[in-house]
């Protein structure tokens, strides 16, 4: 049924290449500035770009920059100082560098099924995977909104365990707690961590990650760690990594993040038109937006009730339409984790959820007639 093949050709899942050229200027003076310095590794934009993201973020927050948000919660774990065989508390659904990590320091990830309506880890859930070896927990705030952060402090709090909050896909978010106070994702735990990845809310040119953390003394450690645990040139106080955010992205990375707040709202306007335009279709249920936090749509995702998602998602590719599924297998049902020694069944929430979803097109640079295109063509389906 393509109207408008030109129109239909234009749709991106995401589309940097038109966010580029509409700051082109600037970053190409960004780059070339460094280029001109040769100041590649550690120059001042690294530096510049920590205190502005921290200002940005607000709570007195430190920023340390590291090579990509895997490496940055793998980092968070070894600044914890955990030992092998500690517990780690995590959502079920999620990207895989999440459980990866945990494994990575032989450390066993305990999981958690999700809300079925904010796909955020299920807060009742907590106190039953809690058990004597339980030492951390590290909610991710999934596709742009903050989990139950006020459940998962006191949680925290009350069996005196350590938050990591994986806030790759929420970067800018802000959550409200009770009291009204509010805080950036990110900056309530003890260690947030962040990742640049170029489709990122803020995204470098390449891979790029973060560490946030208010607590001096674990910001101090984390820079450490990410310096092959070392702070004075040769002298190794403990086991690092060589992990570093590159001046060159660090560059483009200040540049990106003059927009970040005008990206978040066209990312907002986008959703909101979706909502619209797709929230009287009774086979769709547009995402759920908590009260306590606003939502950034990192990805805006659908459940689709009672239709068959490889038929629909065929359908709107002949169509021109792009679309993808975050995630189609939760973390228990991975076969790289299979020893853990779940099986299906185990986490019925997550397991649903993974069947329905579907993530469409979500990115700063959509336009109305785009936008139209895709929800006329969403609401044309049939069988
Ligand atoms: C992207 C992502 C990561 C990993 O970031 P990389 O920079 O690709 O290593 C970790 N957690 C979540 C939830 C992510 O979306």
């Amino acid at each position: 049924m393509i109207t408008n093949k030109a129109l239909a050709e234009s749709i991106r899942m995401v589309d940097l290449n038109t966010q580029y050229y509409n700051i082109k200027p600037e970053i190409d003076q960004a780059i070339q500035n460094v280029i001109d310095s040769s100041a590649f590794i550690k120059g001042p934009d690294v530096k510049l770009f920590e205190s502005e993201l921290a200002e940005y973020l607000g709570q007195g927050v430190s920023i340390i920059g590291c090579a990509n948000g895997t490496d940055a919660l793998q980092i968070a774990l070894m600044a914890l100082g955990l030992k092998p065989g500690d517990e780690v508390i995590t959502t079920n659904f999620s990207f895989i560098a999440t459980v990866e990590t945990i494994e990575l320091l032989k450390l066993k990830p305990v999981l958690v099924d999700i809300d079925p309506d904010t796909f955020n880890i299920d807060v009742t859930a907590l106190a039953s995977a809690l058990s004597p070896k339980t030492k951390a927990i590290i909610p991710v705030h999934l596709f742009g909104q903050c989990a139950n952060m006020e459940a998962i402090c006191s949680f925290a709090e009350s069996h005196q365990i350590k938050i990591i909050e994986d806030t790759a896909q929420a970067l800018g978010a802000q959550y409200s707690f009770k009291d009204l106070s509010k805080q950036s994702a990110g900056t309530i735990g003890h260690i947030g961590t962040t990742s640049f990845f170029p489709s990122k809310n803020l995204g470098a040119f390449g891979d790029g990650g973060a560490l946030l953390t208010c607590d001096q003394d674990l910001a101090n450690r984390i820079r450490e760690i990410t310096n092959h645990g070392s702070n004075v040139k040769y002298y190794h106080e403990r086991l690092g990594v060589n992990s570093r955010l590159d001046t060159l992205q660090a560059a483009i990375l200040r540049v990106k993040l003059r927009y970040l707040d005008k990206y978040a709202e066209a990312r907002q306007k986008a959703a909101a038109f979706y909502d619209k335009a797709l929230g009287n279709n009774h086979r769709i249920a547009i995402p759920f937006r908590s009260n306590d936090t606003t939502h950034i749509f990192h990805q805006y995702t659908i459940k689709l009730v009672n239709i068959n998602r490889d038929h629909f998602r065929s359908y709107l590719k002949s169509n021109g339409v792009p679309s993808m599924i975050y995630y189609p297998v939760p973390m228990h049902l991975q076969k790289a984790f299979s020893y853990l020694g779940y099986k299906q069944g185990d986490f019925p929430i997550t397991e649903q959820v993974c069947d329905q979803v579907i993530s469409i097109p979500m990115h700063t640079e959509l336009d109305e007639p785009q936008l139209n295109y895709i929800t006329d063509v969403i609401n044309k389906y049939s069988d």
